[in-house]
């Protein structure tokens, strides 16, 4: 039942109860009290016959006593009147008149018994109330001495007195009065009723739309505005409910705007902002554990392999194949292939012409239920397929070839492809920095002399190291290392006992720096080592060790003499004191240049200071 219905019906219910209550109780209280009014009546009227009585008798006037008892009982609501003998009267005086006598049972009981009878005798057309009373004989001072007259003793009943009393007009009043009451109860009820229905109409229809309202952002939709009419404190409450829904629908329409920019094209699609949050935040935290987890593995064949578990269990799909293009030469190479239900392309001829597969031609989704035989090399029938590809950077690509055994499958498969890219384009980094890695292992970027890195390997990677390092908001330390009056070396002792320091401080080098850094023989005698994110202090302790190290150096060039050397330091860092790296290792060997200037075996870090008047209007610095 509605409420407002229920509310009514409870308080209709209510008060007629109530009404009915009070109309039972005012109708046993009238029928009471006028019984009661008409006995006090009648008790008044028997004295007053009994006094009139013994009026006639002592002034001997007896026989005139009916007219007296006539006179008495012509009042409108005594409808009969009459007095009876006792025994001991009778003997005395006789019989009295005939209207005297005895007239039924209830006569007889008065005399016998000396006490009052009274009882209601109802009609559907009359009410009469029958009262006896007995006239008991008197011997006290202030009372009539009955003895005197009578041959009785005291408390003899002499006589009694009945009368019938009309009491229908009590029944009649207090019908009207009931009447009345009841209408006045029912007048009464009409107006609450009314009166509810008026003052709680507002405050339902408000209570619907907050209902309404909350109902919507269950679904996390903070668009609905409360109305409230009933006024005072509600229209207060509705007003800051309004001011709470803007804020939230602001807030979280924020959030969710703000969310998707980490996951582009997003993987929601729901009109609840605060369930897409959730999501959003849950894709991102595992994509974040993801990247967490494959920055620590070795090499890319790793990276391959998670992303393969990914596939697997996060998207649950079951036949797929990666496979990896090498952008330069056009060949394709299988990385992992679930079963033979993910084959539907793999051949000799695809994989040394990559271009062939046009997902990777065309740089987008392929999937099969957009146009019949879409790939010309899917060799499989009765096979769906879905591939997708991805560009790490200008040497690799990645290909995603997944299959599905029929239409709704692959099309599922398809709304992931949002999602997968997300997690290839979080590898993406790491992928490009391995494969970098792989690079540098290359012989043909390292002195044969040293075995460290050399000129070219700064000229074709550096950028690459750079871009990464400021993605990743890393630092390198620059210190550029140059032996001191080196030349005097190759002068006096000869070229192989010059080379022999060029070797001894490779090593020195290498002992002293971790994996992450990197050092590289720049020119003869000179040399760079970039310190990973290391601290002011870190990097100056290094170049302290290296210092120290070559110092204590001791050369055996022949004929009991040896020789012992410097080195002379520079240090700047990217990217606090330069933009580019090469601007830092500009920095580094003015600060060397510095220390050759002021004496030569010293550290000295870049200070802007040391830049001419000159390079600091050059723009390059
Ligand atoms: P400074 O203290 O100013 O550095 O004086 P320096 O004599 O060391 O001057 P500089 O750095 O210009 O000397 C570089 C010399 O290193 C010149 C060149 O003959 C020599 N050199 C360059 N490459 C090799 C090499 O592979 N082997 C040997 N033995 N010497 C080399
Ligand atoms: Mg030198
Ligand atoms: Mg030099």
């Amino acid at each position: 039942m509605h409420t407002k219905t229920r509310l009514l019906v409870v308080v209709t219910l209510m008060l007629l109860g109530l009404a009915i209550a009070t109309t039972i109780n005012v109708s046993l209280n009238f029928r009471d009290y006028s019984i009661k009014s008409a006995v006090e009546k009648a008790k008044l009227t028997a004295t007053v016959v009994k006094d009139g009585l013994t009026a006639h008798m002592v002034h001997g006037i007896m026989d005139k006593r009916q007219f007296f008892l006539d006179q008495v009982s012509a009042n409108d609501d005594i409808k009969a009147l009459w007095i009876v003998r006792g025994k001991k009267v009778i003997d005395q005086y006789g019989e009295g008149f005939n209207t005297e006598t005895l007239r039924d049972a209830i006569d007889a009981k008065v005399l016998k018994t000396g006490k009052m009878h009274k009882e209601v005798i109802e009609s559907i057309d009359n009410i009469y109330l029958r009262v006896t009373i007995p006239f008991i004989a008197t011997s006290h001072i202030g009372n009539p001495n009955c003895i005197n007259c009578h041959n009785v003793n005291r408390k003899d009943t002499l006589g009694a007195i009945s009368m019938k009393y009309d009491i229908s007009t009590m029944r009649t009043n207090s019908f009207f009065t009931i009447s009345k009451i009841l209408a006045i109860n029912l007048l009464f009820i009409v107006v609450a009723l009314f009166l509810i229905n008026y003052y709680i109409t507002p405050f339902l229809k408000m209570f619907a739309n907050l209902q309404e309202g909350i109902k919507k952002a269950y679904t996390g939709d903070f668009t609905h505005r409360f109305k409230s009419k009933a006024g005072g404190d509600a229209d207060k409450v509705v007003e800051q409910l309004n001011i709470l829904f803007e804020k939230m629908q602001e807030t979280f329409g924020e959030i969710k705007i703000n969310l998707s920019t980490f996951i582009p094209g997003g993987s929601v699609s729901s009109n609840d902002p605060l369930h897409e949050a959730k999501t959003i935040i849950r894709e991102l935290s595992d994509i974040y554990k993801f990247k967490k987890t494959i920055e620590l593995d070795e090499n890319k064949i790793l990276i391959y392999e998670r992303i393969k578990d990914i596939l697997e269990i996060k998207f649950n799909l079951k036949h797929f194949s990666i496979y990896e293009i090498d952008n330069k030469h056009n060949s394709r190479k299988l990385i992992y292939m679930t079963d033979e239900n993910a084959d539907i392309c793999y051949n000799d001829s695809l994989n040394e012409d990559a271009i062939r597969c046009r997902a990777y031609r065309t740089n987008s989704n392929v999937i099969s239920t957009e146009f019949k035989n879409l790939c010309n090399e899917c060799k499989a029938s009765n096979i769906e397929y879905l591939c997708i590809p991805f560009n790490i950077n200008e040497d690799a690509s990645l290909i995603i070839s997944i299959t599905a055994k029929d239409k709704d499958e692959i099309n599922t498969f398809a709304s992931y492809i949002t999602s997968i890219k997300n997690y290839l384009e979080a590898a993406k980094p790491v992928i490009e920095s391995r494969i970098l890695m792989e690079k540098l292992h290359d012989t043909s970027l390292r002195d044969g002399m040293t075995n460290l890195y050399n000129r070219r390997f700064l000229e074709e990677f550096i950028d690459q190291i750079m871009s990464q390092v400021q993605r990743e908001e890393n630092t390198y330390h620059i210190m550029m290392i140059d032996v001191d009056f080196f030349k005097m070396v190759n002068d006096t002792y000869g070229h192989d006992v010059g080379d022999k320091v060029i070797i001894e401080l490779a090593n020195i080098l290498k002992e002293n720096i971790r994996d992450a850094d990197l050092a590289i023989r720049y020119g003869g005698e000179e040399f760079i080592v970039m310190l990973h994110n290391a601290t002011d202090q870190g990097a100056l302790h290094v170049a302290n060790k290296v210092h120290l190290a070559f110092a204590k150096l001791v050369f055996d060039v022949g004929s009991n003499e040896k020789l012992q050397k410097t080195i002379s330091i520079g240090i700047s860092k990217f990217p606090t004191d330069g933009d580019t790296i090469w601007k830092c290792i500009k920095f580094a060997d003015i600060a060397l240049y510095e220390a050759k200037n002021t004496g030569r075996n010293k550290i000295i870090e870049f200070k802007p200071e040391m830049l001419s008047k000159d390079m600091e209007s050059n723009p390059d610095y």
